[in-house]
């Protein structure tokens, strides 16, 4: 990364499996681009739609284990379509605390009540249900699957039991899960490796996958379901044939390479194993410091040390509990992550 004419070895990108940059992948999409053209011209369901989406679907159910798979313009998109098409202004949504803001703002475009409950909470979850449930036609529970700014994993098998049991839908944002967790499968995949009860898998295709786009992963009933009705897929142009043809190649290469795949976890845990941290369960790294001015500072102190590591705030993290969020993608040196690690310990947590 070049930042005021200086190189940074970047620990603040989401490209885990650095797939942006690969030579199939970059070469599928100029294939696609000369092919097709630079743009999709119109809505899907007018004639923006393509056979490459096709392709990229089946490849997407197949890798989460679904019957289909719709493909949005981005995650947000998704997250903010999604939602509202599958409960309204009677039913009840109910949403982990630290949950992606595209969530929370799919969550109120539904018109109908919100329930949050506390991160990772499953007792407030059940509580909640117990006290609601019965109020509401229908009812979805969403969750991150990786937080993606704490690097924490959601109960999955739990909460698929406690979705079955107050008869409610079930829905995983697996934007940091995705190519990086589960053999690449994604979050819905962690645990004892089978896959874990989600019927709505959500995620994004612009992180490890290295696009551009989002997706959701689901029975057939629901993909014909958000394919007519997702207002942010109806109205918003498809995606660009290069985009969706990258993301296509990039399926196929985790597909064929589970070890690549495990890469950005294992650097992560050579970073929490020197630092005496929790064992990491992503490639995502919180260090908490508390303060945003000493949070800047610290990560001041890291660009003049070479590495790009930004300082993520209040409103993003709640008050009080502003970080260095470090991610770890495939193609880190070790010898790089042993001299951050030092860097952090002696220079930032134990600050004389
Ligand atoms: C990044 C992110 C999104 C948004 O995805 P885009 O494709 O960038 O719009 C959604 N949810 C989570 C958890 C994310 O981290």
């Amino acid at each position: 990364m070049v930042r005021d004419g200086r190189r940074l070895v970047s620990f603040s990108c989401n490209d885990y499996l650095n797939l942006s940059q690969h030579p199939d992948i970059k070469a599928a999409a100029i294939r696609a681009t000369e092919q097709y053209g630079a743009g999709s011209g119109a809505s899907r369901l007018v004639t923006g739609n393509h056979p490459l989406y096709g392709e990229l679907e089946s490849k997407l159910a197949d890798l989460k284990g679904t019957e289909d798979a719709c493909v949005f313009g981005s995650g947000y998109l998704a997250n903010t379509g999604i939602i509202p098409a599958l409960t309204g202004k009677e039913d009840m949504v109910a949403v982990d605390e630290l949950s992606h803001a595209c969530i929370f703002a799919g969550a109120s475009l539904t018109n109908g009540a919100v329930h949050v409950f506390r991160h990772n909470d499953t007792d407030h979850l059940r509580k909640i249900l117990e006290e609601h449930r019965t109020s509401y036609p229908r009812a979805l529970i969403v969750t991150d699957g990786v937080f993606s700014m704490d690097g924490d994993l959601a109960p999955m098998e739990e909460l698929g039991q406690i979705a079955e049991e107050f008869d409610s839908w079930l829905m995983t944002d697996d934007a940091h899960g995705i190519g990086v967790v589960g053999g690449g499968r994604g979050s819905g995949f962690t645990g004892s490796g089978a896959k874990a009860n989600v019927p709505l898998q959500m995620g994004t295709l612009s992180k490890a996958i290295g696009g551009y786009g989002g997706y959701l992963c689901a029975s057939k009933p629901v993909i014909d379901l958000i394919r007519t009705r997702s207002r942010t897929l109806i109205y918003s142009t498809g995606l660009p044939p290069g985009v969706v043809a990258a993301a296509s190649a990039a399926i196929d290469l985790i597909r064929s390479d589970p070890g690549y795949a495990a890469l950005p976890l294992a650097k992560a845990r050579v970073f929490t194993e020197a630092l005496g941290l929790a064992e990491a369960q992503s490639p995502i790294v919180p260090v908490v410091l508390g303060g945003t001015k000493e949070t800047l500072e610290a990560s001041s102190l890291l660009q003049d040390e070479g590495f790009l590591v930004v300082a993520i705030r209040p409103p993003t993290v709640p008050d009080g509990t502003a970080r260095l969020r470090f991610t770890f993608t495939a193609a880190h040196e070790d010898a790089d992550i042993a001299r951050l690690a030092d860097i952090v310990k002696t220079r930032i947590l134990e600050k004389p």
